[in-house]
């Protein structure tokens, strides 16, 4: 829990914080207005580093550039406790959750990353970059709020929309192998009438099926409290062909939770999940029978390979005045799919109904007197 395991990335040019800009995909100084790209971050702050480390270990160029996280990657107990960190701009406190692994400080708004948190096993494979920045993301909200007609006043106020937050959340991509075998019981029944007669002919297959399947980017939630949230499955899918190799610059300037979830957990529920869809896949083939009964299959799973990624997700949380009903609007950072559960206010609706009720009495008067 020391000062160094506190990260904000810091602009080459004029030590300012960086943030990573969606829209250029590069990483940007508020203060003297520079880009840079994750390269250039990188190779400065392994030169920043290496002027900390004493001559005589002489480490090679090419190896430094490819060390940007912490060197020391040993499992540390704090994984499960809310931490207390040093704000290496201001030396505030920041209080965070045991899986918060970037932030903002409260004091200062620097950007920062709390490394540690996403290093050693927790270190994730990939991590997909926001794509859509927090103005695009801000006026799709406004759009959509403003077409829902019952929305309280205050859900959609300026305060609300500065709560909107670009949240990495964690996951498990799964991909598989999978070879089965499927057997089953079918029949096949004709029906013809010659004269006063009716024939009915039934044929009796076993049918048998085998095959390959092969499953990618299966997305799992790897966050506890995401567990009762419909929201991140809401806006998937997510074009994973477009994530990078992990490097924790990109999460400067985002929130992001780290996994409390691990893949031993959701294992089985996976496993059979991929059994179901390969079987499927089969039982599909099975066509042009009467009935087909006694269906048994065996799908082997092989080369199973789960990922630890980091996905992007625009977000606002809501709740009621006098209710504890959590509402919210999620945006894929990616691709922009929305969705979310809106709060209707009551009294809205009971005008918006009276006025209906008094236009139809209106209408019935009108009607009333041409027909009189
Ligand atoms: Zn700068
Ligand atoms: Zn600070």
């Amino acid at each position: 829990m020391s000062q160094s395991k506190v990260l904000t990335h810091l602009c080459p040019n004029c030590g300012g914080p960086l943030l990573f800009d969606p829209k250029s995909q590069k990483f940007h100084c508020q203060y003297c207005l520079s880009t840079f790209t994750e390269e250039e971050v990188t190779a400065f702050e392994a030169k920043q580093e290496d002027k900390g480390i004493p001559e005589d270990k002489g480490i090679p160029e090419e190896s430094v550039s490819e060390v940007p996280l912490e060197a020391d990657t040993a499992e540390s107990p704090i994984d499960d406790q809310v931490g207390l960190f040093v704000c290496p701009s201001c030396g505030a406190e920041i209080v965070t959750d045991a899986t918060t692994a970037s932030t903002f400080c409260y004091y200062c708004h620097n950007p920062v990353v709390l490394s540690e948190r996403l290093s050693g096993k927790f270190l994730p494979e990939k991590v997909l970059p926001f794509q859509i920045e927090q103005k695009d993301a801000e006026k799709a909200f406004l759009d959509w709020v403003g077409k829902k007609k019952f929305v309280p006043k205050d859900f959609f106020d300026k305060k609300q929309i500065k709560q909107l937050q670009g949240v990495y959340f964690p996951y498990w991509v799964v991909g598989a192998d999978l070879e089965g075998q499927l057997q089953a019981r079918a029949n096949r029944i004709r029906v013809w009438i010659v004269g006063d007669l009716e024939y009915t002919e039934t044929k009796q297959y076993q049918v048998i099926r085998e095959g390959k399947s092969t499953f990618q980017d299966l997305v799992k939630n790897a966050l506890k409290k995401n567990e009762p949230e419909k929201m991140v499955g809401a806006v998937q899918p997510f074009d994973l062909s477009k994530a990078v190799s992990f490097k924790n610059q990109y999460l400067s300037g985002f929130l992001t939770e780290k996994r409390d979830i691990e893949y031993a957990e959701i294992k089985e529920r996976v496993d059979s999940e991929l059994r179901q869809y390969s079987e499927a896949l089969m039982r599909d083939t099975i066509q042009g029978y009467t009935a087909v009964t006694s269906v048994q299959s065996q799908q082997n799973i092989k080369n199973l390979e789960s990922d630890y990624v980091l996905l992007p997700l625009w977000l606002v949380t809501y709740r009621q005045k006098n209710s504890d009903k959590l509402f919210y609007y999620a945006m894929n950072g990616q691709t922009g799919k929305t969705a979310g559960i809106l709060p209707v206010d009551k009294m809205k609706v009971v005008l918006v109904a009276l006025l209906i009720f008094i236009s139809v009495l209106i209408l019935g008067v009108i009607v009333g007197w041409f027909v009189s």
